[in-house]
């Protein structure tokens, strides 16, 4: 049973570390989140899962960490200036503002029970298009007093890995088809941000290029979707609370000739089936648009340069071919927090211990545990126990993430630990002083077993794989 709202996983994160409302201290910044001691180990997690599956066990992609802040001429013939808007409404009742396609995300601030424009108050505007990009100032001038200064935030990894894509090709020694993998932070002015950490002004994602022949793009792309299906899965989230959704027509990107998201359960409380799910990731089929955009290549009838004002030409030369050409791209998109989110949202169990009191079990695999092992000494007033369970601790801690935990009795001990998702607790006793053994506890079953010191790292790392 996934956890029956983000609710939920709000208040288990705030009590256990994973994730705070960000400057809570002076009243918070609308929908912006800090990662905890826990949060951060399961976003690394997350982001390690990733790069491993596409950069290490693959042989056709390479990594890249690109600037957050570009040329503004990366905006301008990327088509962000011109369309990265949302089509936003302001309520003349409430004085709030809303995004027009997302009005049954969000409660009417006057009447919850229902949507901004539902009740007869409610008073909305015409929508009108809204830049969702941050616009920020390069050096000690004014965007006013001189245009040149202003600059972006950038609102998604990829145009970092578009206009290096020369670079990356030259360096690498590639041939089609290839990909190129990045991760890291976007900003994105969102109108109405919410639901936690599902839509954030500054968030994370994890993009891949992949260059391929316009030719194979069609089957290329159908690889990418079934492969990810199954990376989503590696995680921990279930196929039952994920579905594809193909993008209409009028959905799609203005680069874009086939969009395929993931969807996710995430509001499995909402009573109308369709309105549960939104979007996890999404894999388009960006054709040559991108390649083309940022080149300098003379491509119109009269010879004129498309794009005046870059200086490369950031086609393809096929050397068993003789071909030059703009390849097709593939992109993966998807992004951090919102996997997080559903990964904790699936790995929310409760459970009933025999005193009848329900325990909350993160049902984490062992690959996305923040910590794989906790050491707790059965007795802390008693020096030579409490020693010898730091000592296993130590001992572990070179191969798997592992805690040491001394500060309440055992049952207390176990639930914090199966809160947070911890597969395994070791407990050290008086028997381990003398038979070199100690008790092994499983987060699911709640089974014990005893288990020799000199197995134990063996053991654990057998069933942490
Ligand atoms: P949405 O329709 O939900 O606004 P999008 O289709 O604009 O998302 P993309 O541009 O495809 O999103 O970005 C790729 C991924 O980045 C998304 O699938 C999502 O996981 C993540 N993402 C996008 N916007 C946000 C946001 N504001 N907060 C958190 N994650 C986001």
């Amino acid at each position: 049973m996934p956890a029956p709202n983000i609710e939920t996983i709000v208040s288990l994160s705030k009590r256990r570390g994973f994730v705070f409302p960000a400057s809570d201290i002076y009243g918070g910044l609308g929908s912006s989140w800090d990662y905890g001691p826990l949060g951060v180990e399961l976003a690394n997690n997350i982001k390690k899962s990733w790069w491993n599956w596409l950069v290490y066990e693959r042989d056709d992609v390479e990594g890249l960490d690109s600037s957050i802040i570009q040329n503004r001429l990366v905006w301008k013939y990327s088509g962000h200036e011109q369309t990265f808007h949302d089509p936003l409404v302001d309520c003349r009742k409430c004085k709030e503002r809303f995004r027009l396609d997302k009005l049954q995300d969000v409660q009417c601030p006057l009447h919850n029970e229902v949507h901004p424009g539902e009740s007869p108050e409610c008073s909305l505007t015409e929508a009108r298009e809204f830049n969702l990009m941050f616009k920020t100032t390069v050096g000690a001038v004014s965007a006013d007093d001189d245009p040149n200064a202003l600059a972006y935030l950038r609102p998604e990894t990829a145009q970092g890995i578009f206009i290096n894509f020369a670079n990356v090709l030259n360096t690498s020694r590639r041939k089609l088809p290839f990909g190129v993998a990045q991760i890291g932070k976007a900003f994105r002015n969102e109108v109405t941000p919410g639901n936690f950490i599902f839509r954030t002004r500054e968030f994370e994602q994890m993009e891949m290029e992949y260059f391929c022949r316009a030719e194979d793009a069609e089957r290329i792309h159908q690889e990418w979707i079934d492969g990810f299906q199954g990376w989503i899965e590696s995680l921990g989230i279930s196929a039952g609370n994920l579905k594809l959704y193909e993008q209409s027509k009028e959905e799609l990107a203005h680069y874009a000739v086939r969009t395929v998201d993931f969807l996710y359960r995430y509001f499995p409380e909402r009573e109308v089936e369709d309105n549960q799910w939104d979007e996890l990731m999404g894999i388009a089929n960006r054709t040559d648009y991108d390649l083309r955009v940022h080149s300098k290549k003379p491509e119109d009838a009269d010879g004129k340069r498309i794009n005046p004002d870059s200086t490369e030409d950031l086609s393809y030369f096929d050397p068993t071919t003789n071909e030059r050409f703009y390849p097709y791209v593939i992109e993966p998109a998807i992004g951090v927090n919102r996997t997080l989110l559903a990964v904790m949202m699936d790995a929310y169990t409760e459970k009933t211990n025999e005193k009848g009191e329900t325990r909350v079990i993160l049902k984490l695999t062992p690959e996305m545990a923040p910590i794989k092992v906790a050491v707790l000494p059965l007795a802390k007033n008693k020096p030579e126990i409490v020693e010898t369970a730091k000592k296993i601790k130590r001992g572990l801690q070179r191969s798997m993430r592992t805690v040491y935990d001394d500060t309440g009795g055992i049952g207390k001990l176990y639930a914090r630990q199966d809160e947070i998702g911890t597969p395994f607790c070791v407990t050290v006793d008086h028997q381990t002083l003398e038979d070199n053994a100690v008790t092994l506890r499983d987060r699911d079953t709640w089974e014990q077993e005893r288990i020799s010191l000199d197995q134990l790292t063996d053991h654990l790392k057998q069933r942490l794989v």
